[in-house]
């Protein structure tokens, strides 16, 4: 008996929302917003065929690469974090990259 996780599984909730791309109703994730037409600002979502068709990025995905790299690099408070550098990840990069993999695996 082993339990893996390779599928997302959001706790039976669903997050349908309004793709703002095909206009439809579709599980969909907040996406970076790139100059769509006038007036950008506010949050948009894309489900998964429209991200792929538009090269869009899931927006928790996009933050959690940046915490990432900010860990990684140094963000100009924190120094860059040298175990991680190192691959030996501390204990905060491990959770970084843990957050990063599952938002990557709820984009699919
Ligand atoms: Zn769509
Ligand atoms: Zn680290």
């Amino acid at each position: 008996m082993q339990e893996t996780t390779d599928t997302p599984h959001n706790d039976g909730t669903v997050p349908v929302q309004w793709c703002s791309w095909h206009k439809g109703m579709a599980v969909a994730r907040p996406v970076q917003i790139i100059e769509q037409g006038e007036g950008a600002g506010g949050t948009l979502y894309a489900c998964r065929p429209c991200r792929i068709t538009y090269k869009l990025d899931a927006l928790p995905t996009w933050f959690a690469w940046e915490a990432l790299f900010n860990h990684l690099g140094g963000d100009g408070t924190n120094r860059p974090c040298w175990p991680c550098n190192r691959f030996e990840p501390c204990p905060e990069g491990a959770v970084l990259w843990a957050a990063l993999r599952q938002e990557q695996e709820a984009d699919k």
